[in-house]
């Protein structure tokens, strides 16, 4: 633990498709890094379609901090109806008709392209709430979890609100959206390293593929927890192998495990074991971290 790097690391947590136990994984080895790590351990919740760290962390609340975009309004008066608004925006969240000039906040992402090109000053831009961030603590761990309204899909700037609570000198522990979609994407950009939790099946080896493909992209290294373990998948090893993906931890297929699951209690719950199992797999991480001379992930 010599490189100065370790106390200073974004790990993202992310899985090809939900319910692999990304989260549980997440919030795992945030409180073992909190009980074996002088650092401060943050845990951002960054699923914010359907965050749930909380259930297993239990954290207590100090802010809810709300997320605005600005989304037009436009003033007809002043409309010439040139229809510039309506092809400047990408996702079709503006559209002009006729006399009228309509608009769909639940697709708007709040980039004002369609406010700077009109040429009479027609739109103005109005706050709109989409999501908040509640931050808080949980057992010594800083957390903070996005969590998008009802209605909006426009992950991003929730994400982007969430991942403002990274620290300098903090060990943040990322809980990503399932899927290799734009949210993952938005949640782990930029991270140090990504575990990507799967499952030992055809179907698993399938989203893992994926997965892996967009954290190369995205230039982030990346390693495999296996969870539900039995024993093994041939398929999904030798690929792994052939891949120079590491094996970082393996989470067997235990009735103890699912029933701490089931209690809202994470891996340390189910056993004392997977203190040194997580901690060991944090060690892995910064060695493959400082051999690859990854960019920080810290804003
Ligand atoms: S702010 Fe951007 S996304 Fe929203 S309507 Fe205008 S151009 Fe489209
Ligand atoms: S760009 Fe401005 S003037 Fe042109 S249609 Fe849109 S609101 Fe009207």
């Amino acid at each position: 633990m010599s490189d100065a790097r370790v106390d200073n690391l974004t790990i993202a947590v992310a899985a090809g498709k939900g319910g692999t136990g990304k989260t549980l994984i997440s919030c795992s080895l945030a409180q073992a890094l909190v009980r074996e790590q002088d650092a401060t351990v943050q845990l951002l919740d960054c699923d914010v379609e359907e965050p749930n760290a909380d259930i297993l962390l239990r954290p207590e609340i100090a802010e809810r901090e709300v997320v605005n975009i600005l989304v037009p309004e436009v003033d007809l008066n002043r409309c010439t109806h040139c229809k510039r608004c309506a092809r400047v925006c990408e996702v079709a969240a503006i559209a002009a008709v006729g006399q009228a000039v309509l608009t769909f906040y639940d697709l708007c992402s709040g980039c004002g392209a369609c406010a700077v090109v009109c040429p009479t000053g027609a739109i103005s831009e109005a706050p709109l709430r989409i999501g908040e961030v509640a931050h808080g603590a949980a057992d010594g761990i800083d957390f903070h979890q996005g969590r998008i309204d009802v209605g909006h899909q426009r992950s991003g700037p929730v994400t982007a609100a969430t991942r403002r609570a990274i620290a300098d000198g903090a060990v943040t522990i990322i809980d990503a959206p399932p899927g290799t979609a734009c949210p993952m994407q938005e949640a782990v950009d930029g991270s140090d390293f990504c575990i990507l939790v799967t499952e030992p099946t055809p179907f698993g080896l399938a989203n893992l593929r994926e997965a892996v493909g967009t954290a190369r992209r995205m230039d982030v290294p990346c390693g495999v927890v296996i969870n539900r373990d039995r024993d093994g998948y041939a398929e999904m090893e030798q690929w792994l192998e052939s891949e120079g993906i590491p094996v970082l931890m393996r989470v067997p297929e235990r009735r103890e495990i699912a029933e701490a699951y089931s209690r809202g209690e994470t891996l340390l719950g189910a056993s004392d074991e997977w203190l040194d199992e997580l901690t060991d797999m944090y060690r892995q991480i910064a060695g493959l971290v400082s051999s690859e001379a990854a960019p920080s992930g810290k804003e």
